[in-house]
């Protein structure tokens, strides 16, 4: 019978629950052992200040900004581009809108102009729409934020074009960019990141999901703006001392962690074949998967999550009726055997 391990792992499970379960990589806590730092309150740790370099070479962008989590960096963009008041348009299922728990509003006072985001995208009309309604007595819109690749929608890509052309319709608009796991994107695409984030006055990567460093996000961006997010970091409470510790394995993160997705790419790939082979009428279609995530709604989503916990495979539900199933580097080709056989067998 699988148990919390020692660690508060559950050992003995295939855990699809998501990709931030992942724990560091050995070479990670030899970086993490052996990191450089000093108090980054004084901007002295090194390896923090190092990894704020490397990140914002690898997007294309002038400064970066290490937070604690995804969250924090989406919080600390919406707080440095969009007043108290405005708009932002955004997609209705993305992280921001949905899964932080009322912290835009809260924290940088906005409203949101939703949109449908139903295949993880929306397009240029919709920014043209969201703009024209200042016109008619409502808010006007200071920021569009997209989501890359977009979680709630089974990890879709943004392609290259619909971005540029998203860049067109927004004008002098900002764009912030959730790109959580931009690097699933890039692997997928074969954009790479910087051209991606080119159409973006910021963008947000974390380092603890598929990339496997234990904490922390970078938000990337001009000079001046990540300048600003680093005093609304501080007044988020998310101002670290001796944060080069968890700093370095964000580093083995971007230097070693992006190639080997495509690995977790092709497992999804297998599982949605599970899925649409047991529920052929949900219009799963396994040639869509085309990165690390697989959401399903089958007739009865809660005994689906029960069934697999009860053949040892987590499951997370991400809105009701709704499955989501995610490859990571802690799931191998096993523990995927063994997911796609408690799939065959669902109820
Ligand atoms: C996980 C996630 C975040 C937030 O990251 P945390 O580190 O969990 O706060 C933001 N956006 C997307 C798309 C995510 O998947």
């Amino acid at each position: 019978m699988a148990t919390l391990g020692a660690m508060g792992a559950p050992s003995g499970f295939v855990d699809l629950r998501s990709d931030t379960v992942t724990r560091p990589t050995p070479e990670m806590r030899r970086a993490m052992a052996e990191a450089e730092v000093g108090d980054d309150g004084f901007g002295e740790d090194p390896t923090v200040t190092e990894l704020e370099v490397v990140y914002a070479e690898r997007v294309g962008k002038a400064a970066a900004l290490f937070v604690p989590s995804g969250t924090m960096a989406n919080q600390v963009a919406l707080r440095v581009l969009a007043a108290a008041g405005t708009a932002v348009v955004a997609g209705r299922r993305q992280h921001l809108v949905a899964y932080e728990f009322g912290a835009a509003a809260r924290n940088a006072g906005i409203q949101f102009h939703t949109v449908d985001d139903e295949g993880g995208r929306f397009g240029p009309q919709d920014v043209t729409n969201a703009l024209e309604l200042a016109e008619y007595h409502q808010p006007s819109v200071s920021l569009v934020c997209i989501e890359n690749t977009h979680m709630a929608a089974g990890g879709v890509p943004w392609a290259l074009d619909e971005l540029r052309a998203l860049r067109a319709a927004a004008g002098d608009l900002p764009i912030h960019m959730d790109g959580a796991r931009l690097f699933n994107a890039e692997v997928a695409t074969g954009a790479s990141a910087a051209a991606m984030a080119a159409v973006s006055t910021t963008v947000m990567t974390c380092l603890s999901k598929g990339l496997c460093a234990p904490v922390g996000s970078v938000l990337a961006g001009p000079e001046a703006l990540i300048a600003a997010g680093r005093v609304e970091r501080k007044r988020l409470g998310g101002a670290m001392r001796q944060a080069g510790v968890i700093a370095a394995a964000g580093l083995v993160a971007l230097r070693t962690m992006v190639d080997r997705l495509v690995q977790d790419h092709a497992r999804a790939r297998r599982l949605a074949e599970a899925v649409a082979e047991r529920w052929p009428s949900l219009g799963v279609d396994p040639a869509e998967i085309a990165t690390n995530i697989v959401v399903f709604a089958p007739p009865d989503a809660r005994g689906v999550v029960e069934h697999l916990g009860a053949h040892g495979v987590l499951a997370d539900m991400t809105a009701p009726g709704t499955v989501r199933l995610v490859t990571h580097h802690d799931v191998d080709d096993d523990g995927i055997e063994r997911a796609l056989l408690a799939i065959s067998k669902a109820p």
